[in-house]
């Protein structure tokens, strides 16, 4: 029987404030590794919550809830060798530790990386018209504004896209891999 070496799998999990840059870093740290070959999966959370979490919505519970199911998925990912990017807002730094504790039990690497964007830049940018419905009074309990951000405290990395390139984050990103024996 022949036995395949999987590559050290890991879970890059990118959090932050809506329109930080989350869901763009991980499409382009995705281009950048695939001509390797390399098993790459993102889980967005605006593209992943309506399949695993339909029933939940924003209360802390429901958020913590959500982050959980992606972080497990992430993690039987991740054991296999999969290089797994996460873009999940997961504002709360308990629902983030216990994702991480989920990796160190199934023995696959959990890498937090803060995207750091400041709430100003990512209200400018507003890709999803959230910040402006929220000041109209159509949305309440909008993340960084009306309900509460914990930033990760010790991030394996933190980045302020108002401050670098989507290329030069793209660079840090996978340095840090390297660094990790992921890449
Ligand atoms: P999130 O997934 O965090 O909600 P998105 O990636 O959907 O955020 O949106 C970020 C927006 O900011 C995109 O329109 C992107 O093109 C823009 N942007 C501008 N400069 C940068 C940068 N340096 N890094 C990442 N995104 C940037």
């Amino acid at each position: 029987m022949t036995t395949i070496e999987l590559p050290r799998g890991a879970t890059l999990w990118l959090t932050g404030l809506p329109s930080a840059g989350k869901t763009t870093l991980a499409n382009a740290l995705a281009a950048a590794v695939a001509p390797s070959g390399r098993a790459v999966e993102i889980l967005d959370g605006d593209a992943v919550r309506p399949v695993l979490s339909p029933e939940l919505g924003y209360s802390r519970a429901d958020r913590d809830a959500n982050v959980a199911r992606i972080g497990w998925v992430a993690s039987r990912l991740a054991r296999n060798g999969v290089l797994v990017i996460a873009a999940v807002v997961s504002p709360f730094a308990e629902a983030r530790d216990k994702v991480g504790a989920v990796h160190a039990e199934a023995g696959a690497a959990f890498l937090e990386v803060h995207v750091a964007t400041p709430l100003d830049v990512c209200a400018e940018r507003d890709v999803k018209g959230l910040y402006a419905r929220q000041r109209d009074g159509k949305l309440a309990g909008l993340t960084g504004v009306d309900d509460e951000y914990e930033p990760p405290l010790a991030p394996a990395l933190r980045l302020d896209t108002a401050q670098s390139t989507v290329d030069q984050s793209v660079q840090a990103l996978i340095e840090l891999l390297g660094k990790e024996s992921v890449l």
